[in-house]
């Protein structure tokens, strides 16, 4: 453990966080046969507001700071080739069988061995999908909840024998939104993932995750916005922020 590590508040049981640079939480037991890193804002090199390891372009960040956080990271993923997609916020799913870019999407889905498919967050849900012959990564924010985006992945993925795990994202406590959407959220997913005008985005893709038969999913319970120590949070920290890359990969063995 790094010192920055000492730093931290606890974490929920079933959370392991781990790398020596750039730090990430990852379910504790993980999954057989595949690796999954939720990365934190911890171990990189960027400035405040996108302290420490943002890995987005696009927000404002030095280059050079993001390119030498992307380095740390791919270190910390054992240096395997990564596939990431241009987020558009959607339901589309690409398969991919190599590294690089793959298009516009929010999911991505793969059978080939040690590649890490990629998501960058800050409060999305980012959803790793575990099956023995495939794994997926998801990016479920609002609109791509609604739009079942985790269930068509699971589906591409074939559905059952799947497990899920539901990385860090913003939580019930605090995500309040328009009277309209918590509204259509509870007719879409049912009364319990709204109370008030308080919506829980990850109870959603949980329900979601359900209908297309996922075996099990596994829920880290943190939350971007209750936790600045860890996560960058697009709500809490406005107006900028950084973002974390969220990564799954099938291992051999
Ligand atoms: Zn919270």
């Amino acid at each position: 453990m790094s010192l920055q590590s000492s730093r931290i508040a606890a974490l929920p049981a079933g959370v392991a966080l781990r790398g020596r640079r750039a730090l990430y939480v990852t379910p504790d037991p993980e999954p057989e046969g595949a690796r999954i890193w939720f990365f934190t804002r911890l171990g990189g090199v960027s400035r405040p507001p996108y302290d420490t390891l943002n890995v987005s372009r696009k927000v404002g960040d030095d280059e050079g700071a993001v390119a030498e956080n992307l380095l740390r990271i791919r270190g910390a993923m054992g240096d395997r080739p990564l596939s990431w997609v241009r987020q558009v916020a959607g339901d589309g799913v690409v398969e991919v069988s190599e590294g690089g870019f793959a298009g516009e999407a929010d999911a991505l889905i793969t059978s080939e061995p040690d590649l890490c498919l990629t998501v960058g967050v800050a409060d999305c849900v980012p959803v790793a999908l575990v099956g023995e012959e495939k794994v997926g990564m998801v990016h479920s924010g609002w609109r791509g909840t609604l739009a079942g985006i985790s269930s068509k992945a699971a589906r591409r993925m074939g559905g059952g024998g799947l497990k899920a795990y539901i990385g860090p994202c913003i939580r019930q406590c605090c995500y309040e939104v328009s009277p309209e959407l918590a509204g259509e959220f509870a007719r879409r997913f049912g009364g319990a993932v709204v109370s008030g005008r308080h919506l829980s985005l990850p109870g959603a893709v949980r329900r979601n995750l359900e209908e297309a038969g996922v075996e099990e999913v596994v829920d880290l319970g943190l939350c971007t916005g209750c936790r600045p120590d860890l996560f960058f949070s697009h709500r809490k920290q406005k107006p900028v922020t950084g973002r974390s890359l969220a990564a799954v990969a099938r291992v051999g063995g």
